[in-house]
């Protein structure tokens, strides 16, 4: 099951729909991230890490124009994430995996030089 298909069954689950209307209550009408009253509001997954398991601190009711917001807002979080592994995975390629002695700040200049000579 590809991650898109794994989501949709979610979506239409049991499980997803109680989870839902507690948040949907817990808003009780009022987007969570504009604070405006809407009759109409959606959920937002702050984060996948608990993806099938969530608490309802894991998600935010919201207006569509803010979920709009919220999932770019996610997708420049996870952006970085994967930036920040690249980087450290270079960096124990050549500090080697103990190199915590490294100067962080001039690791991360060498990197960006070594990102810009490899285009
Ligand atoms: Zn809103």
């Amino acid at each position: 099951m590809t991650w898109r298909e794994e989501y949709n069954a979610y979506i239409l689950s049991e499980q997803w729909r109680r989870i839902r209307i507690n948040v949907l209550a817990r808003a009780d009408g009022k987007c969570e991230a504009c604070e405006i009253h809407r009759a109409y509001l959606e959920v937002h997954h702050l984060h996948y890490k608990t993806f099938k398991n969530e608490s309802l601190t894991d998600l935010v009711a919201c207006c569509p124009e803010c979920h709009k917001l919220l999932d770019a807002k996610r997708e420049s979080e996870t952006f970085h994430r994967i930036e920040d592994a690249r980087f450290h995975g270079w960096c124990n390629k050549v500090y080697g995996e103990d190199g915590d002695y490294f100067d962080e700040e001039e690791a991360h200049e060498r990197y960006c030089a070594w990102l810009e000579n490899r285009t």
